[in-house]
């Protein structure tokens, strides 16, 4: 529902929130965790332009997950006190710098699922390997995902050491082919109960906000392990995500109906409507010899296959309990055009056309010293435009062979 909090003309009285451009407007109102340097207690906060607000006075926690567990009414609630509390004309309150924090992860997160709901992706993926049979007579039936990993789930700026891994028959050393994933997260906001799924017209109510993932992959492993049961190391070794929130509340001016699905969708799965984000992601890679990043994909949220309602519904459907925080991964968003696709092994079409760099270097995967940066907006005309901020992350060297396998 588009209210007064999502006004174009509304402004704040944190000047660098009125600056065009600007990620965090006071239409956008993203959540996140943070500590500086002189109080190391994590705290929830709103970002603001180049500056943070404390939660203390409406949330309490070291983490968003009692945020998360509201329902979808309080979470409106919320957002409309912090739109007023900073709107131009309202007094002002103690900020902290953005330059002074240090961000964490938003949420406890208890379970992460990975989807694969990108059509383009998967059809990409599926012609390099199966060339006659690119997409999976499932695909258009069941949106595809796997149970991914918790535990390695990492803020945007740690830096990501290359696995170690089994690359083939008898062939054990650090990946070759390390890849990233551009993809949209997105928190479970209320849970349900076991054995309850969440219907497909109340699976919104359930998702509170989204994020940028990267989904590093490694390719040389996933091949060799991923039949039958699917990805395990070749993916679980880190995902990063960005430290910033934005809700579901921030994102109702950029709906747009899903891509058409023909055939249609079990019932338990149909939508009607802009169940649809426009969420422009965008791939920077900087290799360590490069003072500034190139920009390698663009691509949006709305070229994807399934909503996250669809994968919520679907992820419920035989009883399985989401809880708040758990995070759900889109999987790779990729689109019809080469610029869209959002991985280096689309992007290179398996190694058969490099990427070049502007300063003469090629890449086929990624190398030590690399960085990536995810970035995401939504811009709509009669709205302010908003940001998902970054997700950034750095290639270390992989240990040593005997350092990590004595
Ligand atoms: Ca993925």
């Amino acid at each position: 529902m588009i209210n007064e909090t999502h006004d174009l003309k509304l402004q704040s009285w944190v000047e660098s929130a009125n600056r065009p451009g600007c990620d965090f407007p006071i239409q956008n109102l993203p959540l996140g965790v943070f500590r500086t340097q002189t109080d190391s207690r994590p705290r929830t906060g709103v970002a603001i332009g180049d500056f943070v607000l404390g939660l203390e006075p409406w949330l309490s926690g070291e983490t968003l997950n009692g945020y998360l567990a509201l329902p979808a009414t309080q979470r409106r609630d919320l957002r409309r006190e912090l739109s007023k509390a900073l709107a131009k004309g309202s007094p002002k309150r103690d900020l902290i710098a953005q330059a002074e924090c240090k961000m964490m992860l938003p949420a406890l997160i208890g379970d992460y699922t990975d989807f694969y709901a990108s059509i383009e992706h998967a059809t990409n993926v599926g012609r390099m390997f199966r060339p006659d049979n690119p997409l999976l007579p499932n695909y258009k039936h069941v949106p595809i995902a796997y149970h991914g990993r918790s535990s390695s789930i990492v803020v945007s700026g740690t830096e990501v050491r290359r696995p170690l891994g089994q690359l083939g028959e008898g062939r054990f050393g650090a990946s070759k082919e390390l890849d990233y994933e551009v993809e949209l997260g997105a928190f479970i906001g209320p849970g349900n109960v076991m054995g309850e799924p969440i219907p497909i017209h109340r699976a919104e109510q359930h998702i509170a906000g989204v994020c940028l993932l990267n989904d590093w992959s490694a390719r040389d492993i996933q091949r060799w392990e991923y039949q039958p049961l699917g990805p395990f190391l070749g993916k679980n070794f880190a995902t990063s995500i960005s430290p910033w929130m934005v809700t579901v509340e921030a994102l109702e001016p950029f709906r747009v109906s899903p891509a058409e699905h023909d055939p249609s969708p079990p019932p338990y799965l149909q939508t009607v409507g802009p169940a649809s984000f426009d969420i422009t992601l965008e791939v920077w890679l900087r290799s360590s010899s490069m003072a500034q990043p190139m920009l390698v994909s663009q691509g949006s949220f709305k070229d994807m296959y399934w909503t996250l309602a669809q994968m919520v519904a679907h992820h419920t459907s035989n009883g399985c309990p989401l809880r708040p925080g758990d995070l759900i991964g889109s999987g790779t968003v990729s689109g019809p055009q080469k610029r869209n696709r959002g991985c280096l092994l689309e992007q290179t079409w398996r190694g058969a056309e490099p990427l070049l760099l502007p300063n003469g270097e090629t890449r086929l995967f990624l190398e030590d010293g690399d960085e990536v940066v995810l970035r995401g907006d939504c811009v709509r005309n009669g709205f302010a435009r908003i940001g998902l901020g970054a997700c950034g992350g750095r290639v270390l060297p992989a240990i040593s062979y005997n350092q990590g396998i004595d």
